[in-house]
């Protein structure tokens, strides 16, 4: 697509929007855990043949934005993504309140994914693609490891709309055959994991939802990236896993999810391509 601007003002300005869709991003992986509990939550009480009280309207566009502590809502300045927060020095303006950093860093990696696709892409329906792909797989990621779900709501539409980039012969890398292949595999391979992990120890290391997760990475990159990308999550989690043990707190003795370490395994394979993953681990 032709917009009659340099390649580089069309990549910033992708940034600039990524900057926002960040800013939504932040509210989906706050907002989409509560969502389930909720609809779990009246389920059950409806299988028990008990009525919930009627809650107060709760989804991804409503209730407006508000501090967490005092209820503030936030007016539309106190809520631009990272500016706000330089200048609110990242606190509520009523109670003082301080926000994590982690809205802003959402903000900027968004932006910096959306630069990314555009600029090693240009203005092209799979710069659109990789961008709506990595949106999902970071708020995939951080809920996993907020929450350890992987909302089917997001794997599966992840995992189709790869099936779909492929089909529609997007990305030159990637054939249907590949992707299709790549899904299957990406499944049952952490599947045949799950049941000899489960046998052998009794446990289970990881749940459904990372299969799915990596039959969406299979449907994307095809299923050659699928080795590629399963020794560089493994590699990532032993990094995160050693400075946990090394850093004391972070998350004591609790269970670690393995689906951030899929994402950023995906998210080498989109920066760096899945086979340069084989040169990084050393293969
Ligand atoms: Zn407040």
């Amino acid at each position: 697509m032709e917009t009659g601007l340099a390649p580089e003002v069309n990549a910033v300005l992708a940034g600039l929007l990524g900057l926002l869709i960040g800013s939504f991003l932040n509210v989906v992986i706050y907002r989409l855990p509560k969502m389930m509990e909720r609809q779990w939550a009246g389920e059950c009480a409806e299988m028990a043949g008990k009525s919930l009280a009627p809650a107060e309207k709760f989804n991804l566009l409503a209730p407006r934005s508000r501090c967490s502590s005092c209820g503030h809502v936030l007016r539309w300045y106190e809520n631009m993504p990272i500016v706000s927060y330089l200048f609110l020095r990242g606190k509520c303006s009523v109670c003082g309140t301080r926000y994590g950093l982690r809205y802003p860093i959402v903000e900027a990696v968004t932006g910096g994914l959306f630069f990314f696709c555009v600029w090693r892409w240009g203005l092209s329906p799979i710069a659109l693609a990789w961008c709506g792909f990595s949106a999902a797989l970071l708020v995939l990621a951080l809920i996993d490891w907020d929450t350890t779900l992987l909302p089917d709501d997001i794997t599966l539409p992840l995992l189709w709309a790869g099936l779909i980039v492929a089909a529609l012969q997007w990305n030159p890398a990637v054939n249907l055959y590949t992707a299709l292949w790549g899904a299957v595999a990406g499944y049952l391979s952490l599947w045949g994991v799950y049941w000899a992990f489960k046998l052998v120890t009794g446990k289970e290391g990881m749940g459904y939802g990372d299969f799915k997760l990596f039959a969406a990475l299979g449907a994307w990159f095809g299923w050659p990236a699928l080795v590629p990308m399963i020794l560089m999550a493994s590699v990532i989690g032993a990094i995160i896993g050693l400075a946990m043990k090394f850093s004391s707190g972070l998350r004591e003795g609790g269970y670690v999810p393995f689906g951030p370490f899929l994402a950023g395994a995906g998210f080498t394979a989109l920066v760096f391509g899945p086979q340069s993953i084989l040169q990084f681990v050393g293969l």
